[in-house]
This record gives structure tokens, C-alpha cells and sequence, in this order.
């Protein structure tokens, strides 16, 4: 499924979305260059999980833990990995297959650990369509 966005506040609706519609244990997987909207998609979707506390990237930790919306929310940013087994030293599984919703970020960095199944979602500029133009597409991974 491709979405296209002409602002900030449409991206951040789509996060809403999907927030609202997520289920206990999915994992969403976002990738796109810096700037490109991941954290105004992401702020979106912690908002549709009834999460009212402010979410930024976690610059110094791989996951940032919010409890207290409709759904526990893990919020991994794993672009300054070294290594993978700093996932281990984590204990992502216990995040990856547990009960609450997953949005890992650069989760490219870490494919040989990503769930089967899970929602890709890729945001990228075209800027003959504008500054503010994102397409967004959407995948699901069986
Ligand atoms: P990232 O987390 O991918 O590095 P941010 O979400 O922090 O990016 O920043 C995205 C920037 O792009 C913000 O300044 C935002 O206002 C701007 N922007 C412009 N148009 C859009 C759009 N359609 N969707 C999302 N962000 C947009
Ligand atoms: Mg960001």
C-alpha cells in the first residue's frame, strides 16, 4: 500500500492510524533517510496508542519502554548499533514476541533478527513533488 503525505500533521495522522489499529505483538519495522518524517510517523502512532507522554528518538539507549498507553509501546532506534548481540544483551525477544507494539527504527541494521512477520513501513521524499511530499509504503511480512 502506498500513501502519499503533504505535511507534517498527514504523516502524523497515518501514525494515529495505525496506532489505533495495532494489535498486542505487532512489530512495525520504519525505515527512511534522516529528516524524512520517522519520528513525526512515530510521535503519531505512540498518539493512537493513547500514549500522552512525549516520545523523541532514544539517541542513548536501542529501546525506550512507554507503559502507559492502551498497549505497552517499545520504541527501538537501533541506528548506532555495533554489534548484534547488543540486542541479545537486551533481551529484545522478550519485546519482539511479547504483548505490547514494536516500531523499530533503521530496523534494516538488524535484519537477521526481524520477526517473520511484521509491517515494513518506508518513508522517502520526492522533491519534484514538493518539500513537503512523502510517500509512505506500506508492506506487510509474512
Ligand atoms: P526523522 O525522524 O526521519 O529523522 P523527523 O520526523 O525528525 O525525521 O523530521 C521530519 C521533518 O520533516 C520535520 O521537520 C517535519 O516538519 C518535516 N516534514 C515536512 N513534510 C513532512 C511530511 N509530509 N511528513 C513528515 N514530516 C514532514
Ligand atoms: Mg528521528
Amino acid at each position: 500500500m502506498v500513501i502519499e503525505t503533504n505535511s507534517p500533521e498527514e504523516t502524523y495522522q497515518l501514525g494515529i492510524d495505525l496506532g489505533k489499529a495495532a494489535l498486542p505483538g505487532h512489530v512495525y519495522t520504519l525505515t527512511g533517510d534522516l529528516g524524512v518524517g520517522k519520528t513525526v510517523f512515530t510521535q503519531g502512532l505512540a498518539k493512537g496508542l493513547d500514549i500522552e507522554e512525549p516520545v523523541n528518538s532514544p539517541t542513548f539507549t536501542i529501546v525506550q519502554v512507554y507503559e502507559e498507553g492502551r498497549l505497552p509501546f517499545y520504541h527501538f532506534d537501533v541506528y548506532r548499533i555495533g554489534d548484534i548481540e547488543e540486542m541479545d544483551e537486551i533481551g529484545y525477544e522478550d519485546y519482539f514476541f511479547g504483548d505490547g507494539v514494536c516500531l523499530i527504527e533503521w530496523a534494516n541494521l538488524i535484519e537477521e533478527i526481524l520477526p517473520e512477520k511484521r509491517t515494513e513501513i518506508l518513508i522517502e521524499k520526492d522533491l519534484e513533488k514538493g518539500f513537503d511530499y512523502r510517500k509512505i509504503t506500506i508492506e506487510e511480512i509474512n
